[in-house]
């Protein structure tokens, strides 16, 4: 089946946030990390395609550059509806990027109007008259107000948005929400042409209002949003079952673990899996400052346990020892000397058989998909919430590897994640 949605993420983990909802909605879909080629994108066998981008903070020329690429390289490849997804807290500053991004988009998609739907109530983020709350407190009173980056002070995204883009933006209220997707259609298309509004934030306080956003919109060339209006936009449409959807390719060759993260869910799955005595590695810290090259010791200390069941290599330790560790060799230098040691260990293992990788930590994460030279995943079943395995090629191998933020997941999840698989022959 053809493309339908072709979507574009201003991060990594958002872009995976939207590709796992869709999934779950029925979609087969497909996430590709920087603009694809035509080629690439031809090649892709997908219901919905997610790009993910790094533009939530970049300069403005250049989201918006990226993002009209994106869009153009979907569109050639037959999407059908164009989705912008920012985070559920619209993180921006008054200069963009949403706003700049969705006027360019406007102008590839040659839409003449679009809408903003960056709730997710599911997660507790809801719009009411226009103002963006995180569970119980408007957005301005969270701790997105000194967010180093994007820092949000104002809740009212009308006001928000309209600092951000030359046209008009406007409001459909809860009210109108309530009415059904008919009423709110027409209410956005009503809006265009009375006061020139060109992009309408709507109101969403709760599940139910998603699909009605999602059957109100699912013909709007251009929609932007969190990755709730995923959800409503898919259930719209009749897709198979979320079972069809994450089916990936069987499973083969050795099960590693990989943990860069030193967060508290981190430490806990770290500890958990010692625990149950299956064998781990810590990488020397003392050896690192040093400057000797701890790769090779790894991949020798190992050698048995690959293949034998999973086994777990990890930096992983409790905030005193990390503090320690960035004071020796600074904060910086501590961060790259880890991920760069982890993603040369990711590829040796590839290399020496491994076939499916746990990988725990955000930028660990972007260091391994790097060093294994991955540029696309497909998303399969969710281990936990929020932490699907993929299919990728690695230099032209399949393997399956699952890439979890450091505070995502339960305890047991390094030991379970496997058992998620279907395996050609279990180790
Ligand atoms: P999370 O998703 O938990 O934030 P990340 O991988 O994004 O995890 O970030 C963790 C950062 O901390 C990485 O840059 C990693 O290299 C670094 N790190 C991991 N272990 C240690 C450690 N023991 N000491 C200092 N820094 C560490």
């Amino acid at each position: 089946m053809a493309m339908r949605l072709g979507a574009i993420a201003d991060d990594f983990t958002g872009a995976t946030d939207l590709a796992n909802n869709l999934v779950r909605s029925g979609m087969r879909t497909v996430q590709i990390i920087g603009v694809p080629s035509a080629e690439e994108l031809s090649a892709t066998d997908a219901d919905a395609v997610v790009i993910a981008l790094k533009s939530r903070s970049a300069p403005v020329e250049q989201a918006v550059e990226e993002s009209q690429r994106a869009a153009i390289s979907l569109l050639d490849a037959g999407a059908t509806q164009i989705y912008f997804k920012y985070c559920s807290t619209f993180d921006s500053t008054p200069l963009g990027n949403i706003g700049p991004v969705i006027d360019a988009l406007l102008d590839t998609v040659g839409a003449d109007y679009t809408v903003a739907v960056p709730s997710f109530p599911a997660v507790g983020r809801t719009v009411y008259q226009g103002h963006l709350f995180v569970a119980d407190r408007l957005l301005n009173e969270t701790g997105m107000r000194h967010h180093p980056l994007t820092p949000m002070d104002d809740a009212d995204i009308v006001r928000v948005l309209q600092k951000q883009t030359m046209r008009p933006v406007g409001l459909v209220n809860e009210t109108m929400v309530l009415a059904g997707p008919d009423a709110v259609a027409d209410a956005v298309k009503r809006l265009h042409h009375a006061e020139g509004v060109r992009v309408a934030v709507v109101d969403t306080v709760s599940d139910e209002d998603l699909y009605t956003l999602g059957s109100a919109f699912s013909d709007l060339p251009l929609v932007t949003g969190g990755s709730g209006l995923g959800l409503g936009l898919a259930a719209s449409w009749s897709f198979t079952s979320s079972r069809e959807a994450e089916r990936l390719p069987v499973a083969f060759g050795a099960q590693v673990v990989i943990a860069g993260s030193a967060s508290r869910a981190t430490q806990g799955q770290v500890d958990a899996f010692i625990q149950t005595g299956a064998p781990s590695f810590a990488i020397d810290l003392e050896k690192l400052a040093q400057g000797v090259d701890v790769v090779e010791e790894v991949l020798a200390a190992t050698a048995l346990a690959l293949g034998q069941g999973p086994l777990l290599v990890y930096s992983t330790r409790s905030a005193e020892d990390v503090r320690a560790f960035q004071t020796r060799v600074g904060v910086e230098r501590a961060s790259e000397l880890i991920e760069s040691t982890l993603g040369q260990i990711a590829s040796a293992f590839v290399e020496r058989g491994a076939g499916a990788l746990l990988v725990a930590g955000g930028e660990t994460s972007g260091a391994v998909v790097n060093a294994l030279g991955i540029s696309s995943l497909q998303i399969g079943p969710q281990i936990d919430p929020g932490v699907p395995w993929c299919a990728a090629k690695s230099n032209g191998r399949l393997i399956h590897i699952a890439l979890k933020s450091g505070n995502f997941g339960q305890p047991d999840l390094f030991t379970r994640a496997f058992q998620t698989l279907d395996w050609e022959d279990w180790p």
